[in-house]
């Protein structure tokens, strides 16, 4: 039987969302392929997760090892390479997290197997698999398709593939693996939280994010005040929380936090996918940006194209006169 293989991230005995949304969609191409479905779990208290894995895989290969402990490459990359080189999947998928970013790579090379990286769809044509990567900030979607190889690997990117409920009743196979190269050249220290910053931006209902379009850190005070008058929280976009404009934990996206407010109001800000992907799930989005062609305004319900420090003390004097 072919058969596509999953590589499974985890982080405090949790399976990782974009390893939920991996295996939904190698569920999804395992059933159109006729293909099974192979999970492999690598890590310290694989335990604890790897029957929830049952609901999408066929089998789940489960690996304790403490090398691999939480998430290292090198001695993961050493496990799955003897795994691939056995069980010859035509399709390896894994995210595209700082996880996956390490390890695909190492792995492809020393497989010799065609990569491709960062895909947002990842479907099967007349049996070949088919990738398609997002270009020049989402502008142009490039399609993919493969030479002839025994094994192709992609990974995928992170909020791009819908979790589907798992009903799948597989089995759980326990691999003893013992590497044979030392990798103690890189080591889990352990995890440290944020220090809290008063603020959370994932409770909030209404958020006001600002962008790189705000300008300066003194340009701040005008969205603040449009937060008091909606009764709103302040967020921001990346380069707002790298310039310190504001604090990082405000920010919103792949590297900050994700929001589902009931309004996102999103001022001066592009779009870019590692900004979406952490509010896209708002219930309602409107964008104000001076580029009518800025990518936000694909998920904005309502789009302003004009200056927001002409916009933002309208919307100020409207709300105030409408709430007097
Ligand atoms: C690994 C990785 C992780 C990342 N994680 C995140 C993340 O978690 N969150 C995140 O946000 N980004 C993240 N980024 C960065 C991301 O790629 C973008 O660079 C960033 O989101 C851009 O922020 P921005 O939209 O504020 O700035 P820009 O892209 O510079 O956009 C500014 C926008 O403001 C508009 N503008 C300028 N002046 C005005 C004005 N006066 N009136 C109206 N509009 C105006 C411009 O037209 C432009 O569209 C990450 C990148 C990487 C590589």
């Amino acid at each position: 039987m072919p058969e596509i293989l999953v590589v499974i991230e985890h982080r405090k005995q949790r399976v990782a969302d974009i390893s939920l949304q991996m295996l939904s969609k190698g569920r999804q191409l395992a059933d159109r392929a006729g293909a099974d479905l192979l999970a492999v779990a690598i890590g310290s208290d694989v335990v604890s997760f790897s029957d929830e894995l049952t609901r999408w895989a066929d089998s789940v290969l489960a690996v304790e090892n403490l090398a691999a402990g939480e998430m290292l490459a090198e001695p993961s990359q050493e496990i799955l390479s003897s795994v691939i080189r056995e069980r010859k999947p035509f399709l390896v998928l894994m995210g595209h997290s700082s996880f996956g970013i390490d390890l695909a790579p190492a792995l492809a090379i020393e497989l010799g197997t065609p990569l491709i990286t960062d895909c947002i769809d990842i479907s099967l044509v007349n049996g070949s698999v088919r990738a398609i990567r997002s270009l020049y900030n989402g502008k142009v979607n490039a399609v993919y398709s493969f030479t002839p190889s025994e094994t192709i690997m992609v990974t995928g990117r992170i909020g791009e593939f819908p979790v589907e409920e798992g009903n799948r009743e597989g089995k759980v196979e326990w691999i003893d693996f013992s590497p044979e190269e030392k990798h103690d050249f890189k080591r889990f220290e352990g995890y440290t939280e944020q220090e809290a910053a008063g603020v959370d931006i994932t409770q909030a209902e209404v958020l006001i994010s600002v962008g790189r379009g705000i300008k300066d850190k003194s340009n701040i005070e005008v969205a603040e005040r449009l937060a008091h008058e909606l009764g709103g929280v302040l967020a921001c976009s990346r380069p707002v929380a790298d310039y310190g404009w504001l604090p990082a934990e405000y920010q919103v996206g792949l590297s900050g936090k994700t929001v589902n407010p009931k309004l996102y109001l999103a001022l001066g800000i592009s779009g870019a996918f590692q900004h979406i992907v952490g509010m896209k799930g708002a219930k309602m989005i409107i964008a104000v940006n001076r580029d009518n062609k800025a990518p936000i305004f694909r998920v904005a319900d309502y789009g302003i194209v004009d200056d927001i420090f002409k916009v933002i003390p309208l919307l100020v004097q409207k709300i105030s006169e409408l709430r007097n």
